[in-house]
């Protein structure tokens, strides 16, 4: 589902009448503004929504050294955009232009109104995101990223920056508007990769978690008093725990290390999801997820790894890479899975470039008409290979079994026969890596043990994986696998419930799920009953449990 550009402007920029207006006021401060108030600043951890009555205000980009007018309202109109919701800080400053009047909403009583105003709601709301896809598209000069093409911490940032949805640009080192971007700072430090902060802050090699804290991505979680339901894992599985969660009246806070979506996030194109018959990307699936769980008051926070689980005083208590630790009175796993590995020699030395775990419009940048080899005999892998065919000249499909039927969906495999520039290899291994700085060819082994080298740019392995469990303590019961045991296995009461009692799992990360996202969003809703039983139980006055239908 694309929305066309004319219509994305158009819910980008709505217009409110005198009844939407008159509804806002109770939420609301009214204020007269002379020329050149600042309404808010860039970086200010806390904005209102800021609606125009008379006069006009403007939103100002204050980056490399000078302001850029990125949008100017007059009356009806609204500055605004997702922060409100995710508690983000201002990433551009917003200015009266001339004499007028505005309204000023704080933001916790614009979550108010989208949680009680629904005719507001939906109009803010989508707002917001379509107003942060336009951003998106523009990648406009508010981050910029210098560094080699292709070298993993380029490709970290990038990853984490495409999906969380970040504006950002990108100048190889060797670009000349290099000298005019890193000017202002005199001479850098010594670092592989730089990157530019609204044009004022510089940071040499940092990690994700380093620009989230720089973009002020990094919610303040209130340690001292514990969420009712702290979710681990913001794939398909934890955002909708996050939304059931969150709609059904439970505090909740959900973590991911990377981005919200998981591995969902990755696909280029889902079209088994009910209620999406031509497909919907994984990336946008996520953002709509995302904005349904902040709709409902979830805190949504990235980039933070769990590391430990323990049982505390009346609640749980999950440690952060950072050191930090969160509290929560039940907690749902849905930490997924990792891809697998080739487990090639040299596999090391071509690890984001050349080999790829996901295929989406990051990795297909890295095709440029080459020939590329796809490993997998599953659906990822299979989806994959439709995509990559739209940018690679040629992509060798590589399967170790005799056939696809055991593994992929049919109308899958349909399609890769019919595509010319795709060609399948049964029965076939990739056995050696080649190449200098980056891959140019491997050498695969067909089932008579015959071998050809093929050239080139790139490796997509789609084999698999592994579940990500590694920081769960040993009271979690764990299948030889590695995956979460929940239900009667593990004398659960409930089917999502762990041996940890008030501990529960969802999702891929569960032993004998199925591997899929509706299934992943089944059972994260579905495990919230479960939840508010165990609240219930433990401390009967504050979370009652809602009443099923025809109950
Ligand atoms: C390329 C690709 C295409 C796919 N296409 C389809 C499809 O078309 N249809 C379909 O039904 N399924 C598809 N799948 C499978 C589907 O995406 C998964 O089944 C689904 O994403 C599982 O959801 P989940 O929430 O359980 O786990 P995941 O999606 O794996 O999400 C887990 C999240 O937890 C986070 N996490 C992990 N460890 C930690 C930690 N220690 N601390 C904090 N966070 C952590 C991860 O960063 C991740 O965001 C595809 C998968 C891939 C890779």
């Amino acid at each position: 589902m694309s929305v066309s550009p004319d219509d994305l402007q158009r819910q980008a920029l709505p217009v409110f009448d005198a009844d939407q207006i008159a509804a806002l006021r109770p939420w609301a401060s009214e204020r007269v503004t002379m020329p050149g108030d600042v309404l808010f600043e860039v970086g200010d951890s806390s904005y209102p929504l800021v609606v125009v009555l008379e006069g006009r205000t403007r939103i100002l980009e204050r980056s490399e050294g000078a302001d850029r007018v990125i949008k100017e309202s007059g009356p009806g109109e609204f500055h605004g955009d997702l922060g409100l919701l995710s508690g983000q800080r201002a990433f551009a400053a917003c200015v009266a232009a001339t004499e007028g009047r505005v309204l000023l909403v704080p933001p916790a009583a614009v979550r108010e109104v989208i949680r009680t105003v629904p005719e507001l709601s939906d109009l803010l709301v989508v707002a917001f995101v379509a107003r942060r896809q336009i951003l998106m598209q523009a990648a406009s000069a508010t981050l910029t990223i210098v560094g080699v093409e292709e070298t993993a911490s380029v490709r970290t940032l990038q990853e984490f920056l495409d999906r969380n949805r970040i504006p950002h640009r990108f100048i190889a080192q060797v670009d000349p508007a290099v000298t005019s971007v890193l000017a202002p700072f005199g001479y850098p430090p010594p670092a592989q990769t730089l990157v530019v902060v609204r044009g004022t802050r510089l940071l040499a090699d940092p990690t994700p978690l380093d620009l989230a804290r720089a973009l002020g991505l990094d919610l303040v979680v209130d340690q001292t008093a514990p969420a009712d339901l702290l979710v681990v894992g913001t794939g398909p599985a934890g955002l909708a725990t996050a939304v059931y969660g969150a709609s059904e009246g439970l505090s909740t806070v959900a973590i991911d290390n990377i981005a919200i979506g998981g591995q969902a996030g990755t696909s280029s194109r889902i079209e088994n999801y009910l209620g999406f018959p031509s497909g919907i990307s994984g990336g946008e699936l996520a953002f709509r997820g995302e904005v349904q769980a902040l709709k409902f008051g979830a805190r949504v926070t990235v980039p933070r790894r769990a590391t430990s689980l323990a049982a505390g005083d009346g609640c749980f208590v999950v440690g952060m890479d950072d050191g930090a630790e969160l509290l929560g009175r039940a907690v749902v796993i849905a930490t997924g899975a990792r891809y697998r590995r080739l487990g090639l020699p040299e596999q090391d030395r071509f690890e984001g470039v050349g080999i790829y775990y996901a295929a989406t419009d990051l990795e297909a940048r890295f095709c440029g008409g080459n020939e590329v080899v796809v490993v997998g005999g599953g659906n990822s892998a299979g989806q994959a290979s439709m995509f990559l065919s739209r940018h690679a000249r040629r992509v060798h499909h590589v399967y170790r079994g005799s056939g696809l039927r055991a593994s992929m969906s049919d109308y899958l495999i349909a399609r890769l026969q019919r595509v010319p520039n795709i060609k399948l290899w049964f029965g076939t291994n990739v056995i050696a890596l080649h190449g200098g700085a980056a891959l140019e060819a491997v050498s695969l082994q067909g089932p008579q043990g015959d071998k050809v080298q093929l050239t080139v740019s790139a490796i997509f392995a789609m084999i698999g994986a592994e579940p990500c469990t590694e920081w769960l303590p040993s009271a979690v019961g764990l299948d030889p696998r590695g995956f979460v045991l929940t239900g009667p296995e593990v004398g659960a009461a409930t089917a999502y419930e762990t041996s940890m009692r008030g501990v529960f799992a969802v999702g891929d990360v569960r032993s004998g799920s199925v591997k899929r996202v509706a299934s992943a969003v089944g059972e994260g809703s579905v495990v919230v009953q479960a939840v508010h039983r165990y609240l219930q139980e433990s401390t009967p006055s504050v979370a009652p449990e809602p009443i099923a239908a025809g109950a």
